[in-house]
């Protein structure tokens, strides 16, 4: 079977649409709301000439468990069911308490955990990047998934991952 990676992360920071990025089209759901992506939908990704599953996840109900346990309940769900996690981080905004409490989650991983800062569309939010080493998680990949920015560097390390 092909190898799994599992896209994670608060809603709104850009997951379905870093998954879009990857696989060249438009398939996951993009919403300016929080929470559109109704399930963990999987989609056939081919980089490098390597081929693997991509799971994007969202969904969330914001009031049943708070948003917080919701997201580390899919990074915990992630964690368990595909070969590799990538976080997505809203690099606008920084690491949130949410992030961290993912963050300490994915830390016991004995899978790969890759960590994505997304929205980073120009050099302003390359230096504020650095501060998300604090995470646990390695070195952050600093990405635009709207404009496509390094995601290739990104991809580069998936594939070293998976
Ligand atoms: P998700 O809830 O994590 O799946 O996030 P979405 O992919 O649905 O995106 C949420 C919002 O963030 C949408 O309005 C996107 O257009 C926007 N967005 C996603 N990636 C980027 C990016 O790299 N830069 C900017 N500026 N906005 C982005
Ligand atoms: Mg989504």
């Amino acid at each position: 079977a092909q190898p799994v990676l599992a896209v994670v992360g608060r809603p709104n920071v850009g997951k379905s649409t870093l998954v879009n990025r990857i696989l060249g089209r438009r398939e996951a759901v993009v919403q300016d709301v929080p929470g559109v992506t109704r399930d963990r939908v999987a989609y056939d990704a081919y980089w490098g000439g390597r081929k693997f599953t991509l799971v994007d996840t969202g969904g969330w109900e914001p009031d049943a468990t708070g948003l917080q346990a919701a997201v580390a309940a899919q990074a915990e769900l992630a964690m368990q069911t595909a070969d590799a996690v990538l976080l997505v981080i809203d690099a606008t905004v920084g690491a949130t308490a949410t992030d961290e409490a993912v963050a300490r989650v994915l830390r016991r991983s004995k899978k790969p955990v890759l960590l994505a800062a997304n929205k980073v569309d120009d050099d302003r939010l390359l230096a504020d990047t650095a501060s998300l080493w604090s995470l646990g998680l390695g070195e952050p990949h600093p990405v635009s998934a709207l404009h496509g920015r390094s995601s290739g560097d990104l991809l580069d390390a998936i594939l070293k991952a998976l």
